[in-house]
């Protein structure tokens, strides 16, 4: 199966915050791919814009060692790295001061015609100077873009007031809130999966579904970003986006079409049907966890810099959703940091066969499992129980029928990273995977009683061990309800 390569049309991209970590790490790696596979086309402008004094050369050498860390060899030929640096230039500049600005309107002079996408990859405290400033200096265009990554806000109030500065220079449909896990391959075949299959559809649903686990585990801990980390903690730094967003489109009812807003719609009707949980519930329904120090580190509290620290770097929710399809059954959510594996997965656990008619001796029949990996290797498995084989009788074992991707598309397949596909939907002007205003806001309303009560010293941390799979209260949340974690692996 070979990946068709669609390209889309010249365009010009400004990238604030050109020289940060996001732009060498995602971005500029992620443009050359889609440059090298022949989908950005080679009359593309990307402008780097900070306010470091590079000159379009500097910047030049700056993306091609960012090209040689971040892209493996066999990928970047010479030739396609010489031509794609080409596309390159610099622009100087302070998003908070006046200079700079009428330099960048003369690099886009005469391209209103072209797309045209500003990417923030800056602070959220700028946003709003970059937007204003980009009005004031005629820049946004009928096909501008603005493209926004997290954290967008860090409660309600502050996600509005986010919205309401980019609202003043840009119309939603020209807003771009990126949330890297939509764009991966094995999240869009979620939806791929059931609204193209007549298969899984109709057992969507608390008849057949006994409950969905989201998990998403890092073996990292917060290292030299403690102090940050620690003002935010795992409910805003993944709950809030990226683990809601995949419940959002693992509950979600099949939209009328594949379109921005339709997808979108029914995204905001599972958020706003999420049971809340405040008060003492939160003390029932949410377990937070600090891990302690181990042969790989210090503890989370010493690198957050804070022995007193109350900040969650671990989390499991019971997550209710109060809809006919969903009634009596739970999703179980949990994010952490030093666990066991780098392993982020959504998994379906069906319903268990009502009567066995094989007896004992054949063992107990679980209930199907589908798993939709998301990382380290995507991939999405349906657990069937078949006989084992062989001529030793009626044994029922649980098999895997599996379709990682690398397999399904053959050796050689590099899996595109999800900035790729994002970045090239931006300048198709698709925003299907993109959060629109009012669901971030959403998500923020939900969130923010559970925030409130943490701060009243509900849910308090636990500690655990490095190395596994979070405090043990994590396992007892899913026990009292006769159901267990899968292995994080
Ligand atoms: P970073 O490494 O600190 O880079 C910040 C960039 O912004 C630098 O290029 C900096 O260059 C520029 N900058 C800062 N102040 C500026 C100003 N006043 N005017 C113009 N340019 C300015 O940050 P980052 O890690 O790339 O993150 C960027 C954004 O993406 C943040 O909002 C972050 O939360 C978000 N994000 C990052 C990642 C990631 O993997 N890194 C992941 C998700 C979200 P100068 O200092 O030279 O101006």
């Amino acid at each position: 199966m070979a990946a068709i390569v669609v390209p889309v049309e010249e365009f010009d991209l400004v990238v604030f915050g050109g020289t940060g970590d996001l732009s060498r790490r995602k971005l500029l790696p992620g443009l050359f791919h889609r440059f090298a596979a022949g989908q950005a086309p080679s009359g593309a402008l990307i402008i780097g814009a900070a306010r470091a004094a590079l000159d379009r050369a500097g910047f030049r050498r700056f993306a091609r060692e960012a090209l040689e860390e971040f892209v493996a060899p066999e990928y970047r030929p010479e030739e396609k790295v010489a031509a794609f640096l080409e596309m390159l230039d610099y622009q100087q500049i302070d998003a908070e001061g006046e200079g700079g600005w009428p330099a960048l309107g003369r690099k886009l002079k005469g391209r209103d015609g072209r797309p045209r996408a500003f990417y923030l990859s800056v602070a959220p405290q700028i946003f709003g100077p970059i937007c204003s400033r980009l009005g004031k200096a005629r820049l946004v265009t009928p096909l501008t873009r603005v493209v926004v990554e997290k954290p967008l806000g860090r409660d309600l109030a502050s996600a509005r007031a986010l919205n309401d500065q980019l609202a003043a220079t840009f119309d939603e449909h020209q807003i771009y809130r990126i949330d890297h896990y939509l764009g991966k391959e094995t999240v869009q075949n979620l939806m791929a999966l059931r609204f193209a299959n007549a298969l899984f559809e109709p057992l969507w649903n608390a008849h057949h579904i006994d409950h969905v686990q989201i998990t998403a585990a890092e073996t990292v801990g917060v290292g030299a970003r403690g102090g940050y980390y620690d003002k935010n903690g795992a409910v805003r730094d993944m709950v809030q986006n990226h683990l809601l967003q995949l419940l959002c489109l693992t509950a979600m009812e099949p939209p009328s079409h594949f379109d921005p807003d339709a997808v979108r719609d029914e995204k905001l009707k599972v958020l706003k049907a999420l049971r809340p949980i405040d008060g003492a519930a939160v003390d029932t329904e949410i377990v937070r966890g600090q891990y302690s120090a181990g042969p790989d580190g210090p503890s989370y509290r010493e690198e957050a810099g804070d022995p007193q620290s109350g900040t969650e770097c671990f989390i499991a929710i019971k997550i209710g959703v109060d809809n006919w399809r969903w009634a009596g059954t739970p999703f179980y959510i949990r994010s952490g940091k030093r666990l066991k594996a780098r392993h982020t997965e959504i998994a379906i656990r069906f319903r268990d066969a009502p009567h066995s008619i094989f007896g004992d001796a054949a063992g107990a029949l679980r209930g199907n499992v589908l798993v939709i990996t998301l990382q380290p290797n995507e991939g999405i498995e349906l657990r069937l129980n078949i006989k084992e084989p062989g001529p030793g009788g009626m044994r029922i074992v649980s098999a895997p029928l599996d379709m990682s991707f690398g397999a399904a598309v053959g050796a050689g397949f590099r899996m595109p990273d999800a900035y790729e596909r994002l970045l090239m939907d931006v300048i198709r002007g698709d925003q299907t995977l993109f959060m629109r205003g009012d669901e971030v806001e959403a998500a923020w309303a939900w969130i923010d009683p559970i925030i409130a009560a943490f701060e009243k010293g509900r849910a308090a941390p636990c500690p655990y061990q490095p190395g596994g799979e979070g405090p043990m209260e994590s396992h007892i949340l899913l026990h009292r309800d006769g159901r267990r974690w899968r292995e994080i692996a």
